[in-house]
């Protein structure tokens, strides 16, 4: 297929690319570089540059690719800078999505893959999370995805899109070739590794007094390769719809360090801090629809996999994608 596949230069559009590119299918990449970087997007792919809040950019591009299909990754994902700055999310994350699928619809484009979040639900009523439970986010950030989920949903209803809304957990993991490098980095698993690089002294338990068995928060962590391959299940199928996308299994903070620590070799010093605003107990998806409908299998589902394929990344570019 050809797919038009925004954000191919952010961290789950880079790898997404490259796994597509794998398996025989053609992608052009749209990105304004504002956030990826041109090192990670895959060679074989074409890069368009341009920004999705420009209407005459997305459309032109899409008119010129003529694609198949859209996975669009390309969004702000930074849960306290959209507490900050709302409007630059719902600008981006909304408006720049409307554009994209008026984009579409000038081409004759119907199916839409779209990253969407499990930050859409908010503080879940039941763990694990079904694709049913009641959407209620509490930052901009989730609230600017399930936004545009509904203004895909009205696309679907009233002009004929098909879209399909992947609701990842916490994406972590590496190829051989593409990683993880955000600046600024907010996310547990890389600043883990940071410590274990010498990058920084310790890392910070945001609150050990959670109502888990360990105090820590627990999130379910997907490796990329497995996102990656639910998206090209998804484009190749004839479903649309929600499928939440994790593993089913929880890990807690600490277990996430004490994970690090054995495959770095590195005592990873670890304090605890003040809980970071906004974060539930307990985040775990049920992924039983993803499997039963798309027939999606993670390949990679142990933690310490997961751990081990991010640090061979990082000890390989210890500055990132900036060498
Ligand atoms: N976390 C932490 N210290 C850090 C970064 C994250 O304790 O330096 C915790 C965070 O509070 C959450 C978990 O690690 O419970 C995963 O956070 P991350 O930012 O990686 O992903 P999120 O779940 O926010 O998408």
């Amino acid at each position: 297929m050809k797919i038009f596949l925004t954000g191919g230069a952010g961290y789950i559009g880079s790898v997404t690319t490259e796994c597509l590119l794998n398996e025989g299918h053609e992608v052009t990449v749209f990105d304004n570089l504002e956030q990826g970087h041109r090192a990670a997007i895959d060679p074989r792919a074409t890069f368009l540059q341009g920004d999705l809040r420009e209407r005459d950019e997305v459309r032109e591009a899409m008119l010129s690719a003529q694609p198949d299909a859209v996975m669009h990754f390309a969004a702000y994902a930074l849960v306290g800078e959209s507490m900050q700055d709302p409007m630059k999310y719902f600008r981006n994350n909304v408006t720049g999505g409307i554009h994209l699928v008026e984009a579409m619809l000038a081409a004759d484009v119907k199916r839409f893959i779209f990253s969407s979040t499990c930050a859409t639900y908010g503080f879940p009523d039941q763990v694990p999370m079904t694709e049913e439970l009641l959407q209620r986010p509490v930052n901009p950030y989730g609230e600017s995805k399930l936004m545009f989920e509904k203004v895909l949903l009205w696309a679907q209803s009233q002009c004929g899109l098909q879209p399909v809304f992947l609701r990842y957990f916490n994406a972590c993991g590496a190829t051989a070739t593409f990683g993880e490098d955000h600046d600024p980095e907010s996310h547990l698993i890389p600043l883990v590794l940071f410590v274990a690089q010498g990058k920084r002294d310790h890392i910070k338990i945001f609150g050990d007094d959670y109502n888990t068995p360990d105090g820590t928060c627990i999130r379910d962590y997907i490796h990329i390769v497995d996102l990656a391959q639910a998206h090209i299940l998804a484009v190749t199928s004839d479903k649309t719809g929600a499928f939440n996308l994790g593993n089913g299994s929880g890990y807690s903070v600490k277990e996430v360090i004490d994970v690090a620590r054995k495959v770095t070799g590195h005592p990873i010093p670890a304090e605890v801090a003040p809980r970071r605003p906004g974060d539930p107990d307990r985040l775990v998806a049920s992924a039983q629809k993803a499997r039963d409908v798309l027939g999606w299998q993670p390949q990679f589902p142990d933690l310490e996999t997961i751990v081990a394929h991010a640090w061979e990344w990082h000890q390989r570019h210890p500055q990132g994608y900036a060498e």
